[in-house]
């Protein structure tokens, strides 16, 4: 009887390798998910606070409106309950897009937007913090991008910058396009401390954190810049700072404009 045949030892070692592989995307794919979701917990409270915000107009101006029997205020009361309808579900789909991205494909994205839509996002949290946000936008350059994925680097960034000044700043947000117009380009400049040039060296390098864990579980990881640098990277960009200590910090995220937009517009910065 022949003798059952056993793999060969090379094929066996390629099927671990590839298992193996495997199992390493899925894991890379989990850390950039858990450190999305970690970034929207640091933001929790702003969030409810701001849906709250958008809700009572429309609780109060609903009351008003039902008692109301003058159609001048009525009319006046719908206007305020939508006003205050579109500011929530404004919030709400921001959450929504970065806890569950819609597509797992590059899509068309307007930059600029992004920002916007994570500004929004932070806007409460950072006035709780005492950070005054200036966002600049030179130019509306078109991505192919996750735009989840996107927001959150810029929302990682955000927070980052916040952290880094407890007693309250400026954070400098701006979007535009490098001089050669190719490149779609956002600048996070803050007026923290700055970063030595020793942790200027490790700050990209995973669980490289300065930051004392906190019992809430919101300390730092030190896997936030890798995780964005390995998603700018992902989209054939590029992530990089710049600091002196006492100067702030200058993170700056580029992206290659989309391919029908770079011949149409021309470079405004
Ligand atoms: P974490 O925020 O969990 O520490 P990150 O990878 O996001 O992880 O950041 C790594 C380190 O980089 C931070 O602990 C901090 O020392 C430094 N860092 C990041 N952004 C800034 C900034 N804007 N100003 C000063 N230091 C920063």
């Amino acid at each position: 009887m022949p003798a059952p045949s056993k793999p060969l030892p090379g094929a066996c070692e390629s099927l671990d390798a590839a298992r193996l592989a495997a199992e390493l995307v899925q894991l890379r794919r989990q850390v950039v998910q858990l450190q999305r979701i970690s970034s929207l917990g640091v933001l929790a409270g702003s969030i409810v606070h701001e849906l709250n915000n958008a809700l009572t107009p429309i609780l109060n101006y609903a009351k008003l409106g039902l008692r109301s029997q003058d159609p001048a205020f009525r009319t006046k009361a719908f206007e305020k309950i939508l006003e205050g309808a579109e500011r929530a579900s404004a919030v709400a789909n921001g959450v929504l897009g970065l806890v569950r991205p819609r597509a797992d494909r590059l899509e068309p994205a307007d930059l600029a937007r992004l920002a916007e839509d994570v500004v929004r996002l932070t806007a409460k949290d950072l006035e709780k913090h005492r950070i005054q946000l200036d966002l600049v936008i030179h130019d509306r350059p078109s991505v192919l991008v996750h735009a989840a994925q996107i927001q959150q680097v810029l929302l990682n960034l955000l927070i980052n910058a916040r952290q880094a000044m407890p007693e309250g700043g400026r954070i400098t947000l701006e979007a535009g396009r490098d001089p050669t117009g190719r490149w779609a380009e956002i600048r996070v400049r803050d007026t923290g401390p700055g970063i030595s040039p020793a942790h200027l060296r490790r700050i990209f390098e995973p669980f490289f954190t300065t930051k004392a864990p906190d019992p809430n579980g919101l300390g730092g990881t030190g896997l936030g810049l890798p995780v964005c640098r390995e998603i700018v990277e992902a989209h054939k960009g590029r992530l990089r700072v710049e600091s002196r200590p006492g100067q702030g910090a200058t993170f700056t995220l580029r992206l290659p404009v989309a391919p029908a937009a770079t011949a149409s517009r021309s470079p405004t910065r």
